[in-house]
């Protein structure tokens, strides 16, 4: 093991699980059946650390690979976060060790939003993958640091540009994600989330149609507005209130998706549209307002859970490495209609303060840190707050054999523990 490895395991907030050398993962590479890993994560492993043998992550790409690049107190290999910023312990960055492509295979791929919190975890698995990937974005509320461990790498570029401006690239795919996905951040500028979402969509097609390149929409349970049809499947019109406060967001991302498909029958661009519900992860932002990082803070800090309501609305928690592998299913296959991506675990709010508390509770004893003292809270219910959010995910299973691996409960173990390590670094 290198000194930088040593410095990184014995700093990592995952300690229960140090992280291993880059190369000694490879036992996630086979595929695994849903009934069976279903069965294994019912009846099997009683440790964390059996849970992982579970898990498959996308283009063959090791957990403990990925995990290195955003565990708390460490960056990836040869690079080291402290207080936000980078430092190199001693010579040049090392860097993650990403597969070598025969050239015919390796793609240009543009990731806009690529700084964010989901297209941070999409450029790690297309960079570990031997790609080139360009990330785009203006940091209204991504960062640097999501991808400081790729700076230099000659796969790697990062641009500074907000997609409400054209931009001339030369690439194969684009996967299309930059704008706001919390609601506290796309309510903050409701006209600047209106121009992402028309004219950032719009110029990304242009471009997508310029150098005919594939294109992938992230799009949003949100189109189906409050909805009126449960579970939500991609033939449901929606039920949106194109006045209301998240017209902004919901709007923008329904003319997206009327902008993606008219540029598909009119020029004959590739276009792939995936509807994404709550997902969550390592690097969101724990000031982002969305209801997991609010909870999983609060309660690590012993503050109040806020309930907006009186908690009996639900939604659906997928974690964010079963999101990237169907986007990067999605953007592969030959499907070019919506498909839902997304876990169907439903959860009201109220249940799901519960199980955070819980989660936190467990987190601190293994840490042998005292019990979260949080109370439960209720403030006014959002306007228009969808009441019932979940996915039917069939078209995945059958367009893509996509199906999430994780259950909520074993994400949210773990981005318990990335908060509590971003806590602890001040
Ligand atoms: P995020 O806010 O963490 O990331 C969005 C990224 O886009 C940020 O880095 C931001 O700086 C960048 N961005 C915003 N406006 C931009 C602009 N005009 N030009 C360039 N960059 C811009 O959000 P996220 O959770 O990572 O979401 C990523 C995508 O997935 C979004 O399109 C979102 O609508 C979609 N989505 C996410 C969820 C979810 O639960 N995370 C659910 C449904 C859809
Ligand atoms: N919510 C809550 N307390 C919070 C944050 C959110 O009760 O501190 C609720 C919110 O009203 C909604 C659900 O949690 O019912 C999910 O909210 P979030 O902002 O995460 O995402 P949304 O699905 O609404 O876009």
């Amino acid at each position: 093991m290198s000194a930088a490895q040593q410095i990184i395991g014995s700093a990592n907030p995952l300690s229960e699980s140090p992280i291993p050398s880059p190369t000694s993962g490879e036992r996630n590479d086979h595929l695994w059946e849903i009934a069976s890993l279903r069965q294994a994560l019912r009846d099997g492993p009683s440790t964390e650390q059996q849970n992982d043998a579970t898990k498959r992550p996308a283009g063959g790409i090791s957990l403990d690979v990925m995990r290195s690049l955003y565990a708390s107190n460490s960056g990836p290999i040869g690079l080291r976060r402290s207080n936000s910023s980078v430092v190199y312990p001693g010579g040049p960055p090392e860097f993650p060790p990403v597969k070598k492509l025969n050239p015919l295979n390796k793609k240009r791929i543009l990731v806009s939003g690529g700084a964010g919190f989901v297209g941070s975890h999409l450029v790690d698995r297309l960079m570990l993958m031997g790609h080139d990937v360009i990330a785009i974005d203006n940091y209204f509320t991504g960062s640097k640091t999501n991808l400081a461990h790729w700076f230099g790498h000659p796969n790697f570029e990062m641009i500074r540009h907000d997609v409400v401006d054209p931009i001339m690239l030369e690439v194969d795919q684009i996967y299309h994600l930059a704008c706001p996905a919390s609601p506290v951040h796309y309510q903050s500028n409701p006209v600047k989330t209106l121009k992402t979402g028309f004219f950032g969509t719009y110029n990304m097609l242009g471009l997508a149609k310029r150098v005919k390149a594939r294109f992938l929409l992230t799009s949003t349970s949100e189109v189906y507005g409050d909805p009126e049809e449960h579970p939500q499947k991609e033939t449901y019109w929606g039920h949106v209130n194109c006045i209301g406060p998240r017209a902004c967001y919901d709007e923008g991302k329904r003319v997206a998706e009327a902008l993606a498909y008219s540029y598909a029958r009119q020029d004959g661009v590739d276009v792939r549209v995936a509807r994404i519900f709550n997902t969550f992860g390592p690097r969101m932002n724990w000031n982002d307002g969305r209801v997991v990082s609010n909870f999983i803070v609060q309660a690590l800090k012993n503050d109040d859970i806020t309930i907006y309501g009186d908690g009996s609305a639900t939604r659906s928690f997928q974690y964010v490495h079963d999101l990237v592998d169907g986007l990067i299913a999605l953007m592969e296959s030959d499907y070019k209609e919506p498909v839902n991506l997304g876990n169907p675990e439903e959860y009201t709010i109220k249940q799901f303060a519960d199980t955070i508390l819980q989660l936190v509770r467990d987190h601190k004893e293994r840490c042998g840190e005292a019990a979260p003292t949080s109370k439960v809270v209720h403030l006014p219910a959002a306007e228009d707050d969808p009441q019932r959010r979940k996915p039917d995910t069939t078209r995945a299973k059958e367009v893509l054999g996509w199906a999430p691996q994780w259950s909520a409960t074993d994400g949210l173990r773990e981005t318990v523990a990335y908060f509590h390590g971003r806590m602890q670094q001040g």
